[in-house]
Protein backbone atom coordinates (compact mmCIF):
# COMPACT_ATOMS: atom_id res chain seq x y z
CA UNK A 1 0.00 0.00 0.00
CA UNK A 2 1.21 3.36 -0.91
CA UNK A 3 0.65 6.95 0.73
CA UNK A 4 -1.02 10.16 -1.00
CA UNK A 5 2.85 11.01 -1.05
CA UNK A 6 3.95 7.61 -2.67
CA UNK A 7 5.55 6.19 0.15
CA UNK A 8 5.28 2.60 0.53
CA UNK A 9 3.73 1.99 4.09
CA UNK A 10 1.88 -1.33 5.22
CA UNK A 11 -1.68 -1.11 4.64
CA UNK A 12 -2.04 -1.52 8.90
CA UNK A 13 -0.53 1.83 8.84
CA UNK A 14 -2.52 3.63 6.22
CA UNK A 15 -6.04 2.91 6.93
CA UNK A 16 -8.60 5.56 8.20
CA UNK A 17 -8.11 5.78 11.81
CA UNK A 18 -11.12 6.54 14.55
CA UNK A 19 -9.84 9.29 16.19
CA UNK A 20 -12.82 9.23 18.65
CA UNK A 21 -11.62 11.08 21.81
CA UNK A 22 -10.23 9.06 24.75
CA UNK A 23 -10.20 9.53 28.15
CA UNK A 24 -7.10 10.56 28.08
CA UNK A 25 -8.13 13.22 25.70
CA UNK A 26 -6.05 12.21 22.72
CA UNK A 27 -7.52 10.57 19.30
CA UNK A 28 -8.36 7.12 19.33
CA UNK A 29 -5.69 5.70 17.14
CA UNK A 30 -7.21 2.21 16.34
CA UNK A 31 -8.26 1.49 12.98
CA UNK A 32 -11.79 2.87 11.91
CA UNK A 33 -14.36 -0.33 10.93
CA UNK A 34 -14.35 -0.65 7.46
CA UNK A 35 -17.15 1.43 6.21
CA UNK A 36 -17.36 3.67 9.06
CA UNK A 37 -15.66 6.35 9.90
CA UNK A 38 -15.05 4.69 14.08
CA UNK A 39 -13.42 1.77 15.45
CA UNK A 40 -15.20 -0.99 17.05
CA UNK A 41 -15.19 0.09 20.33
CA UNK A 42 -15.82 3.66 19.19
CA UNK A 43 -19.52 3.22 17.70
CA UNK A 44 -18.67 1.28 14.24
CA UNK A 45 -19.13 -2.15 16.01
CA UNK A 46 -21.01 -4.17 13.72
CA UNK A 47 -25.22 -3.39 13.93
CA UNK A 48 -24.69 -0.13 15.64
CA UNK A 49 -25.89 2.74 13.79
CA UNK A 50 -28.72 4.06 11.65
CA UNK A 51 -29.37 2.53 8.00
CA UNK A 52 -28.01 4.63 5.58
CA UNK A 53 -30.41 7.56 4.43
CA UNK A 54 -32.26 7.19 7.14
CA UNK A 55 -33.93 10.59 8.01
CA UNK A 56 -34.95 9.33 11.73
CA UNK A 57 -33.43 12.43 13.33
CA UNK A 58 -35.15 14.94 11.03
CA UNK A 59 -37.61 16.34 12.63
CA UNK A 60 -38.77 19.40 10.57
CA UNK A 61 -35.76 20.45 9.03
CA UNK A 62 -35.22 24.13 10.41
CA UNK A 63 -32.12 24.29 10.08
CA UNK A 64 -31.14 21.99 6.89
CA UNK A 65 -28.67 23.37 4.42
CA UNK A 66 -31.27 24.06 1.98
CA UNK A 67 -33.80 25.81 4.47
CA UNK A 68 -30.62 28.04 5.88
CA UNK A 69 -29.97 28.68 2.20
CA UNK A 70 -33.46 29.50 1.31
CA UNK A 71 -33.60 32.12 4.35
CA UNK A 72 -30.08 33.24 3.35
CA UNK A 73 -31.63 34.42 -0.13
CA UNK A 74 -35.10 35.92 1.19
CA UNK A 75 -33.27 37.93 3.53
CA UNK A 76 -30.78 38.93 0.95
CA UNK A 77 -33.76 39.94 -1.52
CA UNK A 78 -35.15 41.70 1.36
CA UNK A 79 -32.10 43.64 1.70
CA UNK A 80 -31.90 44.99 -1.86
CA UNK A 81 -35.51 45.56 -1.77
CA UNK A 82 -35.19 47.97 1.28
CA UNK A 83 -32.52 49.51 -0.47
CA UNK A 84 -34.55 50.43 -3.67
CA UNK A 85 -37.53 51.46 -1.64
CA UNK A 86 -34.82 53.44 0.14
CA UNK A 87 -34.38 55.10 -3.16
CA UNK A 88 -37.56 56.44 -4.29
CA UNK A 89 -38.35 58.70 -1.15
ZN1 LIG B 1 -11.78 4.26 18.56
Amino acid sequence: MTTEKGEWRPARQTSPRCGARTRKGTPCRAPAVKHKRRCRLHGGAQGSGAQPGNTNALKHGFYSAAAEADRRRIRALIRAWRKGVAGLE
